[in-house]
């Protein structure tokens, strides 16, 4: 086995990307295990794991979750994948009438293994806060919380399977043997103008038309279907410690600039509270850089004032493959930012 190798400086560019990506394919990880597994969802262990989505998983835990609290929680299906699987939605809120809602989605990007692992936590704090944390309680109270954990669920489990460090969908198109679309870049928001790729091989692939993908047709569907509910629209994404608001297609400011600033500058101190986490916050354009065809964007277009984009843990020490011991501290920080954005939407109806 090669243990050790040296290569000449002015090649180190060349040499690393190549390495990494040796690296990253060596890193394939179980899907199919059975309920007692290393993968399986349970939260009653002391440290977390990150879950495939496979019948004894995410998939199963929507399942669950729902038949466990049926006065909190119900599962729907959107829509389905390119591969054919379903996409479950929760619904987290005491039924009430004309209530208002907050979308969150995670797992757009598929190698942002603790995007997901937040929406799961997500839901179950709220199910098992309800009735003894007043501000929970009165968020499910008031509100709906519309919970998608894994937008991109064909590329979360391709990341499981076969390639640790992919991103995109697993689509396939004509006149290219390159698979995949970024389901970010394919939003009717400034589609394909700035910060996306036509090249069916790039990792931000704007696809062929705006909502080509299933997966992004689905959520987008929904939304539309639910405007007049839908009061803030909330997408998890790592890495980099961000919150990111509109616009990321142009560095034109939203009507809202003023009143979205304020509402990241108080979430992010909330989340830094807890472990001193620090987050930069700004309109995605300036903050992180110029992307088209965002689903945050699109949302804000849509009317959607409160619409926000997460990216979590870390700053890039661990990116993607952040270890499991972070997933508990940065689901419980993110929640405190999640809940204030919440309570500020409950407090700011419109
Ligand atoms: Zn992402």
């Amino acid at each position: 086995m090669l243990e050790q190798f040296s290569v000449e400086q002015h090649t180190i560019g060349m040499v690393l990307p190549i390495l990494r990506k040796l690296i990253y394919t060596m890193l394939v990880f179980k899907c199919e295990v059975s309920k007692d597994s290393l993968f399986s969802f349970s939260f009653k262990k002391r440290s977390l794991n990150y879950h495939c989505y496979t019948k004894q998983s995410i998939a199963a835990w929507t399942a669950d979750i729902a038949a466990q609290n049926p006065d909190l929680v119900s599962r729907s299906v959107i829509g389905k994948t390119y591969e054919g699987r379903p996409m479950y939605l929760l619904k987290v809120g005491k039924s009430g009438s004309n209530k208002k809602a907050i979308f969150m989605d995670c797992g757009f990007h598929a190698r942002e293994w603790i995007s997901p692992a937040f929406c799961q936590w997500f839901v179950k704090e709220a199910v098992e806060t309800y009735g003894k944390d007043t501000v929970m309680t009165t968020l499910l109270d008031k509100l709906d919380f519309y919970v998608l954990p894994v937008v991109n669920i064909d590329g979360y489990i391709y990341t499981w399977t076969n390639d640790r460090m992919w991103r995109k969908t697993r689509s396939k198109h004509a006149g290219s043997t390159c698979i995949g679309t970024d389901p970010n870049r394919n939003f009717n928001a400034g589609w394909c103008t700035l910060g996306a790729s036509k090249s069916a091989c790039s990792s931000t692939y704007c696809g062929p038309a705006p909502e080509s993908e299933k997966e992004t047709k689905a959520l987008a569907d929904f939304i539309r279907e639910h405007l007049s509910t839908i009061k803030a629209y909330l997408t998890i994404h790592s890495y980099s410690q961000l919150l990111l608001f509109p616009y990321s297609y142009t560095y034109s400011l939203p009507s809202d600039y003023e009143e979205l600033n304020s509402i990241a500058r108080a979430a992010s101190k909330e989340l830094a509270s807890l472990y001193n986490t620090e987050y930069t916050y700004g309109p995605g354009a300036t903050t992180i850089y110029p992307a088209s065809g965002g689903s945050d964007d699109w949302a804000y277009n849509q009317g959607i004032k409160y619409s926000f984009t997460f990216e979590l843990r870390d700053t890039g020490r661990y990116g993607f493959l952040l270890p499991e011991s972070q997933i508990k501290p940065t689901c419980e920080e993110t929640l405190l930012a999640v809940k204030y954005i919440a309570n500020y939407v409950l407090e700011h109806l419109y």
